[in-house]
């Protein structure tokens, strides 16, 4: 599935529910799903794992519906490797 398939087919379902909603909320919904990931880390329960990608990617979605970013312009930074430094694999500063 592609980025902007993926968006389009979130846009349908959840757009009018995310409007009432509104970004702020979304937000915090978003940064809850990221704690569950974090935990699903932790565990390290490969299905759990999936499941909480997949949350986190549609709620980070449904935000970039509500600030009417495209997901597919916001991936093409990183589309020829690192931003910074222009290589793949990148060669910056290693930042732990
Ligand atoms: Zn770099």
């Amino acid at each position: 599935m592609e980025i902007a398939e993926l968006q389009a087919v979130l846009r349908r379902t959840y757009v009018e529910r995310d409007a009432r909603r509104g970004r702020d909320a979304t937000f915090r919904w978003m940064t809850e799903e990221v704690g569950e990931l974090a935990r699903a880390i932790r565990t390290g329960d490969r299905e759990n794992l999936v499941h909480e990608f997949g949350d986190v990617l549609a709620w980070l979605t449904s935000l970039a519906n509500l600030t009417d970013v495209d997901l597919e312009e916001a991936a093409a930074r990183y589309a020829s490797g690192c931003p910074r430094c222009g290589a793949s694999p990148c060669v910056c500063e290693f930042r732990p």
